[in-house]
């Protein structure tokens, strides 16, 4: 098929869903940092496909360990016990950021992730209601459009009674109207506000992003977490973190995006490059907390043998390649080529973000903060042209996001900052 007729059937034949770009892009093949367009042309992936693809595409241990499972055993379901399902779920309880021992429970995808982690405290605390951050997002069913706290993604209409949303942790567009360090982090102290006024003070958790994806890479200050988890704690609800985009090394040098907070969480909700592109969710708890867990429930899919070979094959070459060190280190390279960005093109307000996680919010005029989804759009066209991909995000959709595989070279960083560069020039423009 040749582009105009995959685009022309997408069109026809899929609905509800969004594309990038004047003219969407069509994909027919991936290699490590590169994706191939219909035409053959190659383009430098830096988004990889929503934060999912942490090791590159098609990557050869993860193909290699799916090819095996496929031929082996594909499905049984989770009444029957596998050795890929117990060898993931092993190591997964190892690497838990909270205290141990832990539990796991599998999925297919990340909103299902989340729904286990909600109903998991649902049940454990006997209680119901969830404080969630505005600004967060947490998926397309009914209940994590619910914790989702951007309008446009709110669909349908009916939400969930029982969860409230705090302010957001969001410094360059503080919702208090106060800057970092002088405000004393008072944001956090609108979730013991929002728990005292708007809950029965009785709260089943608090959940949130360690850096928020699709609000943009909004992230917090460094105390935020901490003086959460003790407010939650006092009212005796769980602490989720949502790490289905800042997880398996994507911030740097930890595993988990909340381990750069010194936060131990309750629960964790894994998915996208846990992965590498192959469906899977994990919901991991605290050992009590998944022992509360009563009552019927299954996920025909959630486990199988093929997703839990290939997450497992993911895990084991993040640790093997070294990559928390390498997405610490290049990131870090990233992050100045990025800052220096910053200084030389008036349309940056912000550079934020951690290891290969950055954010670039683009504004109209750097004094009023005037966001500029256009100039945005503009960049992103005018990268893609000279063939590199980043995504973007933000409620007003004006933040660049920017996270390419974690096994990057500096050089390739360097490729992508200059292609930035020229881009960020013609927005620049764009603007005069
Ligand atoms: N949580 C976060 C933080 C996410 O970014 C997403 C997906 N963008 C989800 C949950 C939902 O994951 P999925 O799309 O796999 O259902």
């Amino acid at each position: 098929m040749n582009r105009s007729e995959i685009v022309a059937k997408y069109r026809q034949y899929l609905y509800g869903l969004g594309t990038y770009y004047k003219e969407p892009l069509p994909f027919v093949r991936g290699e490590g940092k590169w994706l191939f367009d219909p035409e053959g042309r190659k383009y430098l992936d830096f988004f990889g496909g929503i934060v999912t693809v942490g090791l590159g595409h098609c990557e050869p241990r993860v193909v290699a360990a799916i090819e095996k499972q496929a031929r082996t055993l594909q499905h049984v379901s989770t009444l029957f016990p596998t050795v890929p399902i117990v060898e993931l779920a092993e190591r997964l309880c190892a690497l838990f950021p909270g205290e141990k021992p832990a539990k796991a429970f599998f999925t297919n995808s990340g909103t299902e992730a989340i729904e286990t982690a909600i109903l998991t405290a649902r049940i454990h605390t006997q209680r119901a209601e969830v404080i969630a951050l505005r600004h967060g997002y947490h998926g397309r069913s009914m209940l994590s459009m619910s914790l989702t706290a951007h309008a446009g993604w709110r669909l349908g209409g009916v939400h969930d009674p029982s969860i409230r949303h705090a302010v957001a942790p969001y410094c360059y567009r503080c919702p208090l109207k106060l800057t970092y360090p002088e405000c004393g982090v008072a944001c956090a102290q609108d979730v013991e506000e929002v728990i005292r006024t708007t809950t029965s003070g009785r709260p089943a958790a608090f959940i949130a992003e360690p850096i928020m994806g699709v609000g943009g890479f909004i992230t917090p200050p460094k105390e935020y977490p901490g003086i959460v988890a003790e407010i939650v704690r006092r009212h005796e609800g769980l602490y989720i973190a949502d790490e289905v985009q800042s997880g398996w090394g994507r911030t740097g040098g930890k595993w988990f995006g909340i381990e750069q907070y010194g936060v131990k969480p309750d629960v964790i909700v894994a998915a996208k490059s846990l992965g590498n592109g192959h469906p899977v969710g994990a919901t991991v708890a605290r050992a009590a907390v998944a022992d509360s867990f009563k009552g019927l429930t299954i996920a025909t899919f959630g486990g199988n043998p093929v997703a839990m070979a290939a997450a497992k094959a993911v895990v084991d070459a993040i640790d093997s390649d070294r990559l928390l060190d390498n997405a610490a280190t290049v990131g870090g390279h990233l992050r100045s080529r990025l800052d220096a960005l910053g200084k030389k093109h008036a349309v940056v307000g912000e550079v934020r973000g951690m290891g290969l996680m950055q954010g670039v919010e683009l504004v109209k005029d750097r004094k009023t903060k005037e966001p500029a989804p256009q100039a945005t759009a503009a960049v992103m066209e005018a990268a893609k042209d000279r063939g590199l991909i980043v995504g973007k995000g933000g409620l007003y959709g004006n933040v660049l996001r920017i996270s390419p595989p974690l096994n990057i070279t500096a050089a390739d960083a360097d490729q992508a900052a200059d292609v930035l560069d020229q881009a960020l020039t013609e927005a620049d423009k764009l603007k005069a």
